[in-house]
């Protein structure tokens, strides 16, 4: 009997022993993302500065500045310092790609959240 309890007992510790060599690499993984993502916003940031130094020097205000974001803001009908993508094309109604700013199908200008 002891034999049986002391094999299940090894079995849960090899299962166990995996689910942390899995679980460390899982961690490794979003710690990978998570640097890909701060450097993705640090060059974010850069732009964004860049931008508002430019505008500042050809005299646009804060406040036109301000009013410009609110209206980015609001285009996808909320208010809440998000964007929410198109999901499907307003001229032909396929699905659209989060990233795409075309049209896969008809070549509609989507998510039109850039230049
Ligand atoms: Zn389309």
């Amino acid at each position: 009997m002891t034999f049986l309890t002391d094999m299940f007992q090894d079995l849960r510790i090899g299962k166990n022993s995996i689910h942390g060599d899995q679980t460390q690499v899982r961690s490794f993984q979003n710690e990978s993302h998570l640097n890909a993502l701060s450097e993705k916003i640090d060059q974010l940031y850069i732009m964004n500065l860049a931008a508002l130094e430019l505008l500042n020097e050809l005299g646009v205000s804060r406040a036109k500045i301000q009013a410009k974001i609110e209206e980015i803001d609001l285009r996808d009908g909320k208010a809440d310092g998000k964007i929410a993508p198109q999901t499907e094309c307003q001229d032909c109604g396929h699905r659209v790609s989060k990233r795409r700013t075309h049209c896969f199908y008809c070549g509609a200008k989507v998510n039109q959240l850039g230049f």
